[in-house]
């Protein structure tokens, strides 16, 4: 992985890529270019030795114009500011595309949570909930799971929020347990979105999915959830890694199987029908007809990006692709689906959460995952007619120009005020 790129900066150049195809003055540009507030804070936290650590973390709200903030959580000891920043204003561009009515934002801590007792993890969340709740709402600002988070912290946040505020709002977090307020469908939102739009592209590229060959860089809830829908389209998943290397058979792994063996045993090395063991760089450049990068940023950059030699990506991560790699795999004729298309399932599903929480009335799974369809699907139509219509270089920028067309209606449309 390179740690040359700075996210906040590609998502300020994937911004401009797409104003050149937009009337925007210079006025909204750098409006869209830039958090409205970002809140850092020092948590400090009892440990169970009963000393006192001090954990940074932060929230960033960057963009409200289409309604309140929305974005995940992540535990990470490679948390930086400027890295909450642009996940935050990648939410806004995402939940724009698939057109669901929220702005963007995104929160973090830097930890290494497999360092931590969960007694000190949860007193760990409930510092920061504490620290969120004044900024935080179900009409202002409601988080979710990211990476190293999930239900269990999900339903620390509302607890800790709902016994300070001194009332029950199970819609100022997403992501929860059902029993908890969660909706069903959830936790396989993104890999189905991931699985949504390989489908969609094949489709519109005229290619046949069952046919096709697939590398999943990462196995966490995404990656792992991607690999399994997209091998019930038929598909051969061939290639899948984890943080500690990749697993590799030509004639194609169950991806199920697969997440068995890495929930018992940690990784997905060691898997005994693997043939070949390789690192995530020789995965990332297998020849396949799908990418599926499911792990972190910047996952591939300008020079990694020369050897990819698959047909189509589609991004289940954050900003996996460095927009060096963008312009040498737009040059090469490879096909991305992007992040804020592809893994929009996740807050998509939190939106159906968040709507059910509110009417206090939940869906069955079947009802979630058919809106969740329609979503997607009509997001990439969106997406395909936006590229035909602008001649834009690739899908990345053209999903922007849908996304950043809409946040900037809705600023202009409210005009700016006093
Ligand atoms: N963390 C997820 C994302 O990056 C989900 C966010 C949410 O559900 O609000 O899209």
């Amino acid at each position: 992985m390179s740690d040359e790129a700075n996210p906040f900066e590609s998502l300020g150049k994937q911004i401009e890529e797409a104003s050149a195809y937009l009337d925007l003055g210079d006025d909204v540009l750098t409006r869209l270019k830039h958090p409205e507030r970002v809140l850092e804070t020092n948590l400090s936290v009892a440990m169970d030795d009963g000393s006192i650590e001090l954990f940074r973390a932060y929230r960033s709200q960057f963009n409200g114009d289409r309604g309140p903030y929305k974005g995940g959580i992540r535990y990470h000891p490679g948390v930086t500011r400027d890295e909450v920043k642009a996940l935050s204003g990648w939410m806004v561009y995402k939940c724009a595309i698939v057109d669901i009515p929220y702005g963007g934002g995104k929160g973090g801590i830097v930890i290494d949570p497999s360092e931590y007792s969960e007694s000190e993890l949860e007193r760990v969340t409930r510092a920061f909930a504490t620290e969120l709740r004044p900024i935080i709402g179900e009409d202002r600002d409601i988080p979710a799971p990211d990476v190293n988070t999930g239900q269990r912290e999900m339903n620390w946040i509302k607890d800790t929020y709902e016994t300070l505020e001194n009332t029950t709002a199970p819609g100022v977090i997403t992501g929860k347990a059902i029993d908890s307020g969660g909706s069903a469908g959830r936790v396989e939102a993104t890999g189905r979105s991931v699985m949504l739009a390989a489908r969609e592209v094949f489709e519109y590229l005229e290619e046949d999915i069952s046919e096709a060959t697939v590398a999943v860089q990462g196995y966490g809830n995404a990656g792992s959830v991607a690999a399994k829908l997209i091998d019930d389209l038929g598909a051969d998943v061939v290639a899948v890694s984890d943080s500690s290397g990749a697993v590799y058979n030509p004639d194609g792994f169950d991806a199920r199987a697969v997440k068995s063996f890495k929930t018992e045993t940690g990784s997905v090395t060691g898997y005994e029908k693997a043939t070949e063991e390789l690192t995530n760089d020789e995965l990332l450049t297998l020849d396949v007809d799908l990418l599926v990068p499911a792990a972190l940023e910047n996952a591939i950059d300008g020079e990694l990006a020369e050897d990819v030699r698959a047909d189509v990506i589609v991004e289940a991560a954050n900003g996996p692709l460095t927009p060096e790699a963008d312009d040498v795999l737009t040059d090469a004729g490879v096909h991305v689906v992007p992040d804020i298309l592809a893994n929009a399932g996740g807050v998509t599903v939190s939106y159906f959460e968040w709507v059910q929480n509110r009417q206090r009335f939940a869906w069955t799974e079947e009802r979630v995952n058919e809106e969740l369809e329609r979503v997607i699907v009509d997001a990439f139509d969106a997406l395909t007619t936006s590229y035909e219509k602008t001649d834009a270089p690739n899908l990345r920028t053209a999903a922007y120009v849908v996304a950043i067309e809409r946040v900037a209606n809705a600023y202009e449309q409210g005009g700016t005020w006093p």
